[in-house]
């Protein structure tokens, strides 16, 4: 396509959101261009078995799930590119621009589908030894820990989960949080403290992840929130587990976005505060971020999309 051509659609992001978006937007023969993403597929891509999406009755790999997401957009003439977009220049109700370097593509719609990432503590150690200890994915490395030595930061719901889950493989598990109260729900945080494996600790703050000669994590130090007191754990793996923050950096100051850089989109739909650009996924969802609820928006966001091609006059 020329830089003067217009496309209908262009969908950035390529998780469950993105590619259903597209499916969809293909079907109505819109000829969607999706910006999938160097590393496309989304939070999928780091995860084993998928139990939770429905129509897989015995599970699924979260790379092989999505592939078939992407198949299954393709099979109705979705275009791919498979790089990050470097900036886009949105308008509202106008053409937008989606940038690659130099190189521009224009488009009557925009669906924002970039997703979000796990948030870190930016203590030392956590990204030296990602994956040589440190994780922030329990469901995807849980089982790595079997019979091991564990410990899980966070006081939401997420550090919940991880913890029970991580705690059906390893010996035992501390569940560290900075405060004494949780942020989690009171059936979360009681089904984590029911297990006989989990011990909570109250309330401590990680400092450090210290390596052991091998390089790989060895203990924890951990302040006292209160006291300032320092304690050393010896711990096999760590789960960095305390939220997500929302890929949004792309159009922050273009599109309304909440405190914590989500998304904002009018109730019950997609559209954001500019006409013709929508958001799907984990770009505007605090809450539920499940593949079958971004999978879910990513309808929404193209029907919403058609919509508004359907009645706007360019
Ligand atoms: P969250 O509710 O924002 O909780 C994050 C936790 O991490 C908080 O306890 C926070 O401590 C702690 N934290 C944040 N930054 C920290 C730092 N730098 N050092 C130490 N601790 C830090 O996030 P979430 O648990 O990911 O949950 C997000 C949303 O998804 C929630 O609405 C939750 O209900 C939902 N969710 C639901 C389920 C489920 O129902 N199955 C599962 C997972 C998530 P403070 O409390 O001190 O701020």
């Amino acid at each position: 396509m020329s830089d003067t051509e217009v496309e209908n659609i262009i969908i950035i992001g390529g998780g469950p959101a993105g590619y259903t978006a597209a499916l969809y937007a293909a079907r109505a023969e819109l000829n969607p261009l999706v910006f999938e993403g160097f590393q496309w597929g989304g939070q999928l891509q780091n995860t084993t078995d998928v139990e939770n999406f429905p129509g897989f009755p015995e599970g699924i790999m979260g790379p092989e799930m999505m592939t078939r997401f992407r198949d299954q957009a393709e099979r109705f003439g979705t275009r791919f590119v498979t790089d990050d977009v470097d900036k886009v220049e949105l308008t509202d109700g106008g053409i937008h621009k989606v940038y690659l370097g130099d190189e521009v593509h224009h488009a009557k719609t925009v669906i924002l589908a970039m997703g979000a990432e796990p948030k870190r503590l930016g203590i030392p150690g956590e990204m030296e030894m990602a994956g040589r200890g440190v994780s922030t994915c329990g469901v995807c490395d849980g089982a790595f820990f079997k019979d091991r030595s564990t410990m899980v930061i966070g006081g939401g719901d997420s550090a919940m989960e991880d913890a029970v889950f991580i705690s059906k493989f390893a010996s035992s598990l501390d569940l560290v949080h900075r405060r004494d109260e949780f942020r989690a729900s009171k059936i979360m945080q009681e089904r984590a403290e029911s297990l006989p494996n989990i011990s909570l600790k109250t309330p401590w703050a990680p400092e450090e992840f210290v390596a052991g000669e091998d390089g790989a994590l060895e203990k924890v130090r951990l302040k006292h929130s209160e006291s300032g007191e320092v304690e050393e754990i010896p711990v096999d793996g760590v789960f960095v587990a305390i939220g997500h923050i929302p890929r949004s950096e792309l159009v922050v100051g273009q599109v309304d976005t909440d405190d914590e850089g989500y998304v904002k989109t009018e109730a019950a739909s997609t559209k954001t505060n500019l006409a013709g650009v929508f958001a799907i996924g984990d770009l505007v969802d605090h809450t539920y971020r499940q593949a079958v609820t971004a999978a879910g928006s990513g309808c929404k966001g193209a029907l919403d999309a058609e919509w508004y091609l359907r009645d706007a006059t360019f």
